[in-house]
């Protein structure tokens, strides 16, 4: 029998067992088996990190923009050479199908390539002066060591998007991906030491969040927290940061609307909602959790997304037909199914799906059937909490102004999208919605060439575009007098 994978540690670039001694098992969503351990590593081990990264960031911070972009291109090409077998932890631990993990890798990569380039444009200034015999300069220095704490739904890009522009910009990174996907994150660490990043640059540590957390939170020395989680781990990393004013960039949950008028490409919209809502079987904060569509073509656009839906292959992501696979564990589905009879009680009409259905080879899995409802109101807890399942919940307006005031009553401001030809009401609606992105006709807002990020309770800072590499950078002011 083969051996089960053990993954451990990585602190200035060696492989080593967990103070505590401890490993904890990983299970598959899709099939409920064990599928490997994880070392529970605890402050004992951050405090580890947190000194190599302090240790290595002299010479890190020093390299020359140039230096760091070679690296981060061979760590790019690295990851393009080990597609299948990152794609195959991917899809292993979060349950995603495997053609979802694989765009998770060209996502990775595309993240890497451009962190690299941004980091040789780290421009400065120079600015007139109010006398004669001043000079004022300013220039960019990294942070500091900082640490990145990332979720399992997207275990891979979310590390990439946070480690690289770090790096790019000279910062060392301890990293503390989530406990159930550690697959992904150890692959990383494994590539960026092939690729010659070097030790103590990169760490990763594994294992209880909250002591990781604290410890990384506290030790002065980590000088930014980058995040990406619910809005209340988010609120409670904010209040630790708060004690040291350290820097802080964070991308939290999201209510994202989806706005459908009467004049929309009725086709189009249904087939974006299809593809953004199942995706990753609804566990992601930039999918649609209200989708609002006019009252005069309800009827048609919920015939046609009901096709979709309904024809959508469910089952274990790994096999390569699977189009939408499990959640992430049965607490995830109760949850899920919760907020779905929550609505069916409230008065919501269910047009498919809304069961736990048994997959044959995957009956332990924690798989929810991919549903529509219709009718919702804002009683339902579906219409103010993250469902973060398969979940498409329709309700009706009349008017461009009570949907706007529909779409922004929530604390949230992650993504928003509006279907319509009509191109002024586009310009007005997407300049009205309190969101910090919006797809018009077009639900594709994660491109590396755009800066993703959110408002209100939806966080902080930005990952991706110009100016990537701004949260990793200090400004300084340089004044002389000549
Ligand atoms: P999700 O609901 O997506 O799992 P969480 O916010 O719970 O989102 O988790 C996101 C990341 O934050 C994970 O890596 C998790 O281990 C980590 N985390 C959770 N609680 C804490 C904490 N108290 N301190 C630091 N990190 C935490």
């Amino acid at each position: 029998m083969q051996e089960m994978e053990k993954y451990m540690l990585y602190i200035d670039g060696q492989w080593m067992e967990p103070v505590s001694g401890n490993y904890e098992n990983i299970i598959s969503p899709a099939t409920g088996k064990i599928i490997s351990q994880v070392a529970v590593g605890d402050e004992r081990d951050a405090q580890k990190a947190i000194d190599a990264s302090v240790h290595a960031f002299k010479d890190w911070s020093a390299r020359t923009a140039g230096e760091r972009a070679n690296i981060l291109r061979k760590f790019a090409q690295l990851l393009e050479q080990n597609r299948q077998q990152l794609s195959q932890a991917v899809s292993a631990e979060s349950g995603k199908p495997l053609k979802e993990a694989d765009i998770e890798v060209t996502r990775s990569i595309d993240y890497a390539l451009w962190n690299a380039e941004e980091g040789r444009r780290i421009y400065g200034e120079t600015i007139p002066a109010p006398s004669r015999n001043k000079r004022i300069e300013v220039i960019h220095q990294p942070v500091g060591p900082i640490a990145a704490i990332t979720p399992w739904n997207f275990p891979l890009s979310m590390i990439v998007r946070k480690i690289t522009p770090a790096l790019a910009a000279g910062c060392t990174v301890v990293l503390k991906p989530a406990p159930t996907t550690p697959g992904s994150a150890v692959l990383v660490c494994q590539l960026a030491e092939q690729a010659g990043i070097p030790a103590g640059v990169v760490n990763l540590v594994l294992g209880d969040a909250e002591k990781i957390g604290k410890a990384l939170l506290t030790d002065k020395r980590i000088r930014k927290i980058t995040f990406t989680g619910s809005t209340k781990v988010g609120k409670l990393l904010l209040k630790q940061a708060a004690d040291q004013v350290k820097r802080v960039s964070m991308e939290l949950g999201g209510h994202a609307p989806l706005i459908i008028f009467e004049d929309a490409d009725l086709e189009q919209a249904a087939t974006n909602v299809a593809q953004i809502k199942f995706y990753n079987s609804g566990q992601t904060c930039i999918c649609p959790n209200r989708i609002y569509v006019q009252q005069t073509i309800v009827e048609p656009f919920i015939q046609l997304l009901k096709k979709k839906v309904e024809a959508l292959k469910i089952g274990n992501g790994l096999q390569p037909e699977v189009e939408m696979g499990p959640l992430v564990n049965h607490q995830a589905v109760e949850k899920v199914h919760a907020q779905v009879n929550d609505a069916i009680h409230k008065g919501a009409t269910l047009i498919t799906g809304g069961t736990i259905p048994t997959i044959e080879g995957c009956e332990n899995g924690s798989f929810y059937a991919p549903t529509i409802l219709a009718n919702i109101n804002h009683h339902m807890t579906i219409a103010h909490e993250e469902t973060f399942g398969p979940v498409a919940a329709i309700a009706t307006f009349e008017s461009e102004e009570e949907v706007l005031a529909h779409a922004n009553n929530t604390d949230y401001g992650l993504a928003a999208y509006v279907f319509t030809k009509d191109l002024a009401r586009s310009i007005r609606v997407s300049e009205e919605l309190e969101y910090g992105m919006v797809g018009i006709n077009d639900t594709a807002v994660t491109v590396v060439e755009g800066p993703f990020g959110g408002i209100k309770e939806s966080g902080m800072g930005r990952e991706g575009g110009p100016g990537s590499l701004h949260d990793f950078l200090n400004k300084k002011l340089i004044t002389t007098t000549i």
